[in-house]
């Protein structure tokens, strides 16, 4: 009889002893643990743990055991027999007339070496007659660590057969992302144990960073190791809603765990984002690849952006060095994963992107937008910078929407326009009072560049080339003044100040004074010279 008093560790030796009483007497068991959208609240699956209990020594945890049965060879029956529980578990569910949710087996990396692993699940799933959807096959990344054929070949095989694989431990590991760009799993468990600490910091820019990047790969994402109401909130708040942990539930007992699939309501796992093109995502997130050299040193400053529809919220996916800088932001890693780019806009500004974001969803083409971005800095104080866009969409999934910009800050050229057009006006406005044209010649070119005024009446371009012949040839300057005013040219060009003249101008030979004044450059040599034409009035 078990006496808790005897409870202990079994030693290697006890449990090779044990092991096939251990399967033929059912003191191996399964204990199930609940897989929870933290958002609804509703339960998306389950995980197939395995226990053994010894009549004498009591429960031992599969981290004392399993390596030894992995060790000698046994691991395999084990996951066999463990899939066969699960596989008897779910008949008597459906056979009670419940809907049971998919139950994920563990695989271990053993079980694909010189064994019929794949065929042995499918045909015990056969046997129960379980429909395929509700097995999970759990993998590891380690077990695709030298063996990498063998392991896409056991994925393909069970794709083929209908099976949803998980990736479990994510992050544990070096290669990880390696690993994901050549697995093509359909669910990415992260284990929070794997990056404890403070999720505030680097755990927590790395969870963010991963959360992301899994997005952009179709995948979601369950949280695993989930202790707290603080990490579950923080999971939600970088977008993965899938939770596994103490939390919620404790793996349970096969009874309990049916309360459990009674009372809570169950939904299926959301697929994630569809590509509109056809972008190797997998090797998008390569540090290796051509595709991140691309984007980081090939392109001038660019993001790439989700856009939340219902929850009106628009989030950097991943921005390149140049972003950043073309920008002005200092944002941490994470700062930048969780910022939400509508915040920093005007309420007018934010119809403007969004508007442009729905006709870029719409017509799936590049389109441009100018919106201004309020930057905050801790050392500088608030900005403002004009942001020009050009936008495209790349992926979606239901209300979720996935964006590449390329971007210019255009804070400069705006105010330079702005000044030039202030003064412009004020000029206009006194050029209209006077009767008075104005002009601009630059000497060394033999530019003239003419007022909004001159341009609007006199059909003058803004910039003329090779002054004055052009006006002399369209007649808007008389023939018979033509060399008087070559000579002026000259003049100028010598130093020439306060030239005056009454002419009289267009077709019409209206009589106006004309009169240059000069600028110099800082050698006293002349740069600019300024031209004006005013009505003569008769005043008789
Ligand atoms: P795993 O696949 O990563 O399983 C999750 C482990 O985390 C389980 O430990 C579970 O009880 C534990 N866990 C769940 N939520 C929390 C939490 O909030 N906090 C903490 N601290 N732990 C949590 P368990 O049952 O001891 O299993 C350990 C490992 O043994 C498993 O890790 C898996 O690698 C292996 N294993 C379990 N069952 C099987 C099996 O049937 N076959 C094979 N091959 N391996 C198995
Ligand atoms: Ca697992
Ligand atoms: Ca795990």
């Amino acid at each position: 009889m078990a006496n808790p008093a005897n409870n202990r560790k079994m030693t290697e030796q006890e449990i090779l002893a044990f092991f096939d009483d251990a399967i033929n007497y059912e003191y191996i068991y399964v204990c199930y643990q609940p897989k929870i959208n933290h958002v609804t609240g509703r339960m998306i699956g389950a995980e197939a743990l395995m226990r053994m209990k010894h009549p004498v020594y009591g429960i031992q945890m599969p981290g004392d055991f399993i390596p030894i049965f992995e060790k000698n060879d046994l691991v395999f029956s084990a996951d066999i027999f463990v899939c066969e529980l699960v596989c008897k578990f779910l008949r008597k569910c459906i056979d009670m007339g419940l809907t049971p949710v998919p139950i994920s087996v563990n695989m271990s990396r053993y079980d694909i070496y010189n064994h019929d692993y794949v065929e042995q699940v499918e045909s015990i799933r056969k046997e129960f007659d379980i429909p395929v959807q509700y097995i999970h096959i759990e993998i590891t990344e380690s077990s695709a660590i030298g063996g990498m054929e063998l392991m896409t070949d056991v994925l393909d095989k069970f794709h083929e057969l209908g099976y949803k694989v998980e990736m479990d431990d994510f992050g544990s590991g070096y290669s990880s992302l390696n690993v994901l760009k050549d697995l093509d799993v359909d669910v990415i468990k992260l284990d929070m144990r794997f990056l404890t600490g403070d999720i505030g910091g680097r755990g927590g820019a790395i969870i963010s960073s991963i959360v992301q990047m899994t997005k952009w790969l179709n995948t979601p994402v369950v949280a695993e190791g989930v202790e707290t109401h603080e990490q579950a909130d923080y999971m939600k708040s970088i977008g993965c809603n899938y939770i596994q942990g103490y939390l919620y539930s404790q793996p349970i007992p096969e009874e309990e765990f049916i309360e459990k699939l009674k009372i809570l309501d169950h939904e299926p796992v959301a697929q994630s984002m569809d590509l509109v093109y056809s972008i190797q995502s997998g090797r998008f997130w390569d540090p290796q690849s051509i595709e991140t050299l691309l984007f980081n040193n090939m392109v001038g400053p660019a993001v790439i952006f989700t856009y939340k529809k219902k929850e009106d919220r628009i989030e950097f996916v991943r921005v390149n060095d140049k972003y950043n800088k073309e920008i002005g932001m200092n944002l941490s890693a994470k700062e930048m994963l969780t910022f939400d780019l509508l915040s920093s806009l005007d309420e007018n500004d934010k119809i403007v992107l969004k508007a442009t974001l729905e006709r870029a969803i719409r017509l799936g083409d590049e389109e441009t937008c100018e919106v201004w971005r309020n930057i905050c800095s801790k050392t500088c104080g608030d900005e403002k910078v004009l942001i020009r866009s050009n936008i495209r969409m790349i992926g979606r999934a239901d209300d979720q929407y996935l964006f590449y910009a390329m971007v210019q800050n255009i804070t400069a050229d705006r105010r330079r326009y702005d000044i030039l057009f202030d003064s412009e006006k004020k000029f206009r406005t006194a050029s209209e009072q006077n009767n008075t044209y104005a002009w601009e010649y630059e000497i060394s070119t033999k530019i003239m560049r003419p007022c909004f005024r001159c341009m609007r009446d006199l059909g003058l371009p803004a910039v003329v080339e090779n002054y004055p012949e052009p006006v002399i040839e369209s007649g808007l300057f008389p023939a018979d003044y033509a060399d008087m005013y070559r000579d002026w040219m000259r003049q100028l060009a010598e130093g020439v100040d306060n030239l005056e003249a009454v002419i009289p101008l267009t077709a019409n030979r209206i009589p106006f004074i004309v009169r240059y004044t000069l600028e110099y450059d800082e050698n006293g040599r002349p740069l600019k010279a300024y031209g004006s034409a005013t009505l003569v009035i008769d005043n008789t």
